[in-house]
């Protein structure tokens, strides 16, 4: 979450659902099985989870993630979830138009 993340009202919902890339935006474990994936989570120590894959690209949820849709653990959350800037993702529009009004 980004640091305007309190104005949201849409709260987590990046962190519910969300495509994961790397290295030349190539998706993560595009046309690999479920245990691939697992098992590239498990060796970076993510906290994600493989939802389900559609036209071979997975989605992922997030295990930290918490009822009060606010992350467990934010002050040890990885690298790429501090790279997320307010807006840069699809459902922040929603909260972008919260801003503004
Ligand atoms: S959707 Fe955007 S503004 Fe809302 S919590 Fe996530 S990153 Fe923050
Ligand atoms: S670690 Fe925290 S900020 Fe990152 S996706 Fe999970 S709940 Fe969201």
């Amino acid at each position: 979450m980004g640091k305007s993340c309190k104005d949201c009202l849409n709260r987590g919902k990046c962190c519910e659902r969300f495509w994961l890339k790397y290295m030349k935006g190539r998706h993560v474990g595009r046309g690999k099985d479920r245990a691939w994936v697992l098992e590239w989570l498990r060796e970076r120590k993510l906290p994600f989870y493989p939802r389900n894959r559609r036209y071979g690209v997975w989605c992922f949820g997030c295990l930290w993630l918490a009822r009060d849709r606010r992350c467990e653990y934010y002050g040890k959350r990885p690298a790429v979830c501090k790279d997320v800037k307010v807006g840069s993702m699809p459902y922040c529009k929603f909260a972008a138009r919260t801003r503004k009004g």
